[in-house]
């Protein structure tokens, strides 16, 4: 692929079907694709009530005590059956409401004379609140967890049920906010997509709902308040909308789709266990991003031919201290054995800045996205990196795991891992050499893949924060969630550059960002070289019946077209001319 030499570009587009007015549509940002045809409910976290004054110092400390250590009991009986994302989000809590802080404040109040509720809500609230009221969007997924943990505690101590409510069959649920934890109660038999007011299309929210395959739209904002409980909606999360109280002509024709979808879906999952070979039988790897032990299930169950990420930051975050190298040994080998023997590229640590752990001492930043993070925090903290690199190459059998490096900016960065995996391998005594592959997120990395590529084993290509970098666009500020578009022709020509740059020393280039798992970029990320598709578990049959569908020149000569483009509107048009 030559970018130099582009095709004429297409016409100027209209406007992308995401921003366009239609009538009777509410507009949003689309976080896990798909169509769901179904009626609206609200979901919200009931107040839960609570008298000011309390029954004396004496009972409302012994109330409060014993409400600590019932819930404590609970979230360690939780933490014993959930893996994963899951138990990352109880884990947290557990060390939350372990905080002095937080008991200390509460004690104080109740010395005042108040309730242990109202002292507990008095506490934490006013934490919480803070977190939200600022711009970093991970910091106010850690208020979410706090406004959680509020609840549960005020549950035990008023005796209210907590239960994620039951929702009727096809509900199409609508939130001002989610925590991560609903999404993981939620009953996939009943709830058929998701319509969020806040959030952004990388959130943990996000990538939860497409992790299970819901479709999912977030960054609605306000225009969603007023829809009533009960509105028949039509979300097509693929095109970034949701129709309300459609006619019955559009309702029927939705309903005909949707039908339609299912059985494709269904033959496509019957057909999800071939390898994934383009029409002329170039093959292309179909592979999954994991967090969790359930993903790597359900990605073997839709096909995947290993995975292209594991995210390791869920053992690590909002915990008290860094997880053993005993503790994540278990989880990586949990996580292989359920992969059957398939690959698994296990992303060092990508935490910091914007994904703070309490264990770091690391000094609050300015720019998080600029900061400290990813590869960073690593070579700052040896001994974390060390451990790390140690649980992944004590998971059996050898080989089944690769490492990846997030965030390279240089050379050298890699050059600093490579020297410790080499060191730990061989003081492990470990036969062969561990392949060691970078993550392309920066513009630094791809505009010099040339050099990183003649020492690292692969290359992988972030989208998502490519993106962000390359666009200038914070992926977690809704404000600009609709301009943060993967296929901008910029980001298309780093691609394109990091491919080459691959095979100069014959390494492959694979994206595990969110591109991949969308079916109007691959035919594009094809075209431009790429042959290793890191996606949503859930997508993993579609992207296989569609690349089976492919021929290399036409992907190629498509790829040429969209490089010319001017903006990501017109590579959209071109890819949906492409698709038709
Ligand atoms: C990416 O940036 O595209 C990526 C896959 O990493 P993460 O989304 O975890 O930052
Ligand atoms: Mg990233």
């Amino acid at each position: 692929m030559d970018e130099t030499t582009p095709a004429p570009a297409p016409a100027p587009a209209a406007a992308s079907p995401v921003r366009a007015a239609i009538d009777g549509a509410l507009l949003g940002v689309t976080a896990a694709p798909g169509l769901a045809v179904g009626k609206a409910r609200w979901f919200r976290h009931a107040e839960i009530v609570v008298s000011e004054q309390g029954q004396g110092i004496a009972v409302e400390n012994e109330r409060f005590a014993s409400a600590i250590t019932t819930l404590a009991a609970r979230l360690a009986e939780q933490t014993r059956h959930s893996a994963g994302a899951q138990k990352a989000i109880v884990e947290a809590h557990a060390a939350m409401l372990d905080d002095p802080a937080l008991r200390d404040g509460t004690q104080s109040q109740i010395a005042a004379g108040k309730s242990a509720g109202h002292a507990w809500r008095a506490t934490i609230r006013p934490l919480a609140d803070a977190l939200r009221a600022g711009t970093d969007a991970r910091l106010a997924e850690r208020a979410d967890d706090m406004l959680d943990l509020e609840r549960q505690l005020l549950a035990v101590l008023e005796g209210v049920e907590t239960t994620v409510p039951v929702f009727p069959p096809e509900t199409i649920l609508l939130a001002d906010d989610l925590l991560p934890s609903d999404i993981l109660a939620l009953d996939r038999a009943t709830v058929i997509g998701l319509c969020v007011a806040r959030g952004g299309p990388t959130s943990h929210v996000a990538i939860l709902a497409a992790t299970i395959g819901l479709p999912a739209l977030v960054a609605v904002g306000p225009a969603l308040a007023p829809l009533a409980d009960g509105t028949p909606v039509i979300l097509e999360a693929s095109e970034g909308l949701m129709r309300v109280d459609p006619d019955a002509d559009t309702l029927v024709a939705a309903q005909v789709r949707l039908a339609q979808a299912e059985m494709r879906r269904a033959d496509m999952l019957a057909r999800a266990g071939e390898l994934c070979r383009m029409a002329d039988g170039t093959r292309i790897e179909a592979f999954a991003n994991l967090g969790s032990i359930g993903d790597a299930r359900l990605a073997r169950d839709n096909g995947a031919e290993g995975s292209g990420l594991l995210r390791t930051e869920f053992l690590f975050l909002e915990r008290e201290s860094a997880p053993s190298v005993a503790e994540q040994t278990a989880d990586y080998q949990a996580i292989a054995d359920a992969l059957d023997g398939r690959p698994l590229i296990v992303r060092l640590l990508d935490i910091g800045g914007d994904k703070p752990a309490p264990y770091l001492p690391m000094d609050a930043e300015e720019n998080p996205a600029l900061g400290l993070r990813g590869i960073r925090v690593g070579l700052a903290y040896p001994q974390m990196l060390e451990d790390q690199v140690r649980a992944i190459l004590s998971v059996r059998p050898t080989g089944q795991c690769r490492i990846m490096v997030p965030m390279i900016a240089s050379l050298d960065e890699l050059r600093a891992v490579r020297a410790a995996v080499d060191r730990i391998a061989a003081e492990l005594d470990l036969p062969d050499r561990v392949p060691v592959g970078v993550m392309i997120e920066t513009p630094a990395a791809a505009v010099t893949a040339d050099l990183i590529a003649s020492e690292a084993e692969f290359l992988s290509v972030g989208t998502n924060d490519l993106t962000q970098y390359t666009l200038a666009m914070d992926r977690g500020n809704p404000a600009v969630a609709s301009g943060i578009d993967g296929l901008h022709p910029a980001v298309l020509r780093l691609i394109a550059q990091t491919c080459k740059g691959g095979a100069v020393h014959g390494r492959w280039t694979g994206v595990c960002g969110g591109l991949a798992s969308e079916p109007l970029a691959v035919p594009i990320l094809i075209g431009l070289g790429v042959t290793e598709l890191s996606c949503a578990p859930a997508i993993i049959p579609e992207i296989k019946a569609l690349v089976a569908t492919l021929g290399m020149d036409a992907c190629r000569a498509h790829a040429t077209a969209c490089l010319a483009c001017t903006s990501a509107a017109q590579v959209r048009t071109l890819a949906r001319e492409f698709a038709a």
